[in-house]
């Protein structure tokens, strides 16, 4: 089976990057589940959006601050004018984008200097996105096919080895893009569609390929705590931005002590004001929406009300038992800013899974998105100006077994370690028992996918263990 391009991903920055390359392409998108079991899907808050050309200095300057300044500033200029191209494109499509007296609604998150983030039916705004580019798709979609191996030869990128539910296959195509997300499934608590399981990144490491700024981590500091599934359901920041506090047992709003922001604060920020705070003094945090009447809340936060009230919360009288979670990886797939994996000819990583350097460490809040179109669409513009074709090529299966009895519980100890010892607070002597348990586990008799997973793992620990210092979402209490 040969195509033109093989997307690895039906997100938003695989759906995209496939809006704009032709229908007379034989073009394949594989995904794992559901098309919309992805972070796309449920992502709340919005895109963030250059007000207009004036702001763009603005957004790259909130951009540069949220990541420390250790962001790549040329992605993120892509990024800011691109955001204008996406605007525009979003409308001539008929996306619907919430509007009050036919004015584009702008809201403001954490980190953004002014109200720039367009949101569609209130926090629907992922769901609403990944229906829309699933409406309008033109191309074969796969589901229930998970890429297992890339087929990789000195700097090419032959195909994939895929598992259906018909049994392993080898794709061939020309150009292959990954847009497999991000490392969710790494996580005791994470906020992640359970696809989310840094497949891609394990097999990139085992082709020796690059992963960079894994220690870049993101938590976001608003998930709801007492469900049983270990994908929390996040309350938007968008919620803090339009007035929502975070309180203690006694109702005492304690995140000014840390920022002068306070909820506005970027997310990192608030995330360890609230570990810190609670932890030192044994307090549980909650989000208070007093200032909101049940109606307003309804009406701009939809799903997160649905969502809310069916666990019983009752809005807005109802203190919220919330906690930080695993959201997003800054870190991923080192690519240049034409979206090449490194060292690669025709492979590409867009969106989540790749780090180009734009998020630097730390994700502005919103800026995701927006990342997944602006470069998604790069990678498809620098396929259509490509020539290459790699001719026939027959590449033996990869049998591995891909999931061995016990592997299941290992998972479980893998997410424990992450989650205590690689999560919001780090130190050298937890960093290291990490690191040891991954090593003995990768000693066992594992199945492919965990092992996978243990080789991102254990980048991940080594990437902390060589930032000595904190900086961005990386944070060293010892430091
Ligand atoms: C709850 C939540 C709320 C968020 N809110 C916002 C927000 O308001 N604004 C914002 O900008 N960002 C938000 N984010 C972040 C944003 O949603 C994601 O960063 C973005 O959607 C990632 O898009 P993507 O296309 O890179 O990956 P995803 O949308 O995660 O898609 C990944 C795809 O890869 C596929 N895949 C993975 N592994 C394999 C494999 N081995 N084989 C085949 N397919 C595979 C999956 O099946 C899936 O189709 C939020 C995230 C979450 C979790």
């Amino acid at each position: 089976m040969k195509y033109d391009v093989i997307i690895i991903g039906a997100g938003v920055a695989g759906l995209y990057c496939a809006r704009f390359l032709p229908k007379n392409l034989k073009v394949l998108i594989l995904c794992k589940a559901q098309p919309w079991e992805c972070n796309t899907f449920y992502a709340q808050g919005g895109i963030t959006i250059a007000k207009n050309k004036d702001d763009i200095p603005l957004h790259i300057k909130d951009t540069l601050d949220a990541g420390s300044n250790i962001n790549n500033i040329d992605a993120i200029k892509i990024l800011s004018q691109g955001s204008l191209e996406v605007l525009d494109d979003l409308i001539s499509q008929n996306f619907l984008i919430d509007k009050e007296n036919n004015e584009i609604l702008f809201a403001k998150e954490g980190g953004h200097s002014i109200s720039r983030i367009i949101h569609s039916n209130g926090d629907g705004t992922g769901r609403m996105l990944h229906t829309h580019l699933i409406k309008n798709l033109q191309h074969t979609l796969w589901k229930n096919a998970i890429v297992i191996d890339l087929l990789i030869e000195d700097s090419r990128a032959y195909g994939v080895c895929v598992k259906t539910q018909k049994g392993l296959v080898n794709i061939y195509a020309n150009h292959i893009v990954i847009a497999s997300g991000g490392v969710g499934g790494l996580f005791k608590y994470h906020t992640n569609a359970y696809t989310i399981s840094s497949d891609l990144h394990g097999i990139i490491l085992e082709h020796h390929l690059e992963l960079k700024d894994m220690e870049m981590l993101q938590f976001h500091p608003t998930a709801y705590i007492n469900s049983t599934h270990a994908r929390k359901q996040l309350i938007s920041e968008a919620v803090r931005g339009d007035g929502g506090i975070i309180v203690d047992n006694h109702n005492k709003r304690f995140l000014f002590n840390y920022d002068k922001r306070g909820e506005l604060a970027p997310r990192d920020i608030v995330s360890r004001a609230i570990f810190d705070y609670c932890t030192k003094n044994n307090q549980q945090a909650f989000l208070d929406l007093h200032n909101f009447t049940q109606t307003q809340f309804e009406l701009r936060f939809p799903n997160i009300y649905r969502q809310l009230t069916s666990y019983g919360i009752k809005i807005p009288q109802d203190k919220i038992p919330i906690s930080p979670a695993f959201h997003y990886s800054m870190g991923g797939i080192a690519t240049d800013l034409n979206t090449k994996v490194i060292g690669m000819e025709n492979l590409y990583a867009i969106g989540e899974c790749a780090n180009n350097g734009v998020h630097g460490a730390n994700r502005l809040a919103s800026n995701s998105l927006l990342e997944g179109l602006v470069f998604g669409k790069i990678a498809a513009m620098n396929i259509l100006d490509s020539t290459l074709n790699i001719g026939e090529r027959n590449f033996p299966l990869n049998n591995e077994v891909l999931e061995k009895d016990g592997d299941e519980r290992l998972k479980n100890v893998l997410r424990d370690i992450m989650w205590n010892k690689v999560g919001i607070a780090r130190n050298q002597s937890g960093l290291d028992s990490a690191l040891g348990g991954i090593e003995v586990m990768l000693l066992g008799e594992i199945g492919r996918l965990l092992r996978l997973r243990l080789l991102v793992a254990k980048k991940i620990i080594t990437s902390a263990l060589n930032r000595k210092e904190s900086l961005g979402a990386h944070y060293r209490i010892d430091s």
